[in-house]
């Protein structure tokens, strides 16, 4: 069984695109800049947007973070979109989800250019992706995906079973492993909440990849001998030893289910920190003009 250590693997990006940016700077281009937009005070997601700004000074981008109280409302919301869109400064940006409840979040993703959609969920990323055409890949697909490349795990002709189909993990997380490319060119299975009997599918996969949030969803009879298996799931469970009073438990019954795994990734430290490195790399692409030229 080998642990595919997505630390490990993020620092390389990382330090990668910290390369690319000196290269950058050496020849007097433009710094890459990434903005991000963050409504209230949830303590998640004030986490997420300060660990993104960090990242960026790391490898050498500016970074922009800007902030709103929970009352903001979509008209000052959409001005700031439009501004962002308009600043040749700003290369990408984000907004950070979820946005509060009077906000309609669909009419914000989709007032941001998609040449600056670095989280890729505008539809005409979305699309662009569907159709095979360059696109800003959803940074935890993509993180995904360099995992199975850097470890050069085949998956021509196997047998992908994804559970969970949200917008940002599952259902991109299963067209990209269908494309005619690598990784990819997998049999896919998308398995959901409505799914009848998920045992049997999971059964006969080669590469589980499980992005659900129900602690130990997969077992280990659920797994066949030799599987690949990807954990997304980051449930908080409480967890009186640690100073923060919880600890992040998979999808993955990890303990049973490794054994069997010819690869499989821990939680925390397998496809969290990707997510970050992702975020940069889209980044960098935007500013390079990469996907729309
Ligand atoms: P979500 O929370 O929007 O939806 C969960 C999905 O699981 C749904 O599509 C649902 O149909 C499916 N589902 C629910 N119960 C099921 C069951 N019993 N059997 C099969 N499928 C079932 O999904 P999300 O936003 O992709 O998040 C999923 C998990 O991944 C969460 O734990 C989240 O915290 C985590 N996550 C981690 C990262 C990261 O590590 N960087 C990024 C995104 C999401």
């Amino acid at each position: 069984m080998i642990l595919l250590d997505g630390k490990r693997t993020s620092e390389a990006i990382q330090q990668e695109i910290a390369a690319e940016v000196a290269e950058i700077k050496a020849h007097g281009g433009k710094i890459p800049h990434l903005a991000a937009v963050l409504v209230g005070n949830d303590g998640g997601s004030v986490t997420y947007v300060t660990n993104k700004v960090l990242a960026c000074e790391k490898v050498g981008f500016g970074s922009t973070l800007i902030r709103y109280e929970d009352d903001v409302t979509e008209e000052e919301l959409l001005v700031k979109i439009q501004e962002l869109n308009a600043n040749d400064e700003i290369d990408g940006f984000i907004v950070q989800l979820p946005l509060p409840r009077h906000i309609n979040t669909q009419k914000v993703l989709e007032a941001v250019d998609p040449r600056k959609d670095v989280d890729g969920f505008h539809p005409a990323n979305v699309g662009r992706m569907v159709a095979g055409l360059t696109s800003f890949l959803p940074a935890t697909p993509f993180g995904i995906l360099q995992l199975l490349e850097r470890y050069n795990i085949e998956t021509s002709g196997k047998h992908c079973v994804v559970i969970g189909r949200s917008n940002i993990v599952g259902s991109p997380m299963s067209i990209l492993m269908a494309k005619a490319a690598y990784p990819g060119n997998s049999t896919v299975t998308l398995c959901h909440r409505n799914t009848v009997d998920l045992a049997y599918h999971t059964r006969q996969a080669d590469i589980i990849i499980s992005a659900v949030g129900i602690p130990g969803l997969l077992t280990a009879d659920m797994v066949k001998e030799g599987a690949v298996v990807i954990d997304v799931g980051t449930t908080r469970v409480p967890d009186d030893s640690r100073k923060s009073g919880y600890r992040l438990r998979g999808d993955v019954d990890f303990e049973n289910v490794a054994p069997k795994c010819s690869y499989i990734t821990p939680v925390p430290g397998g496809v969290g920190p990707l997510t970050i490195a992702m975020l940069l790399k889209n980044t960098l692409r935007a500013a390079k003009r990469e996907i729309y030229a």
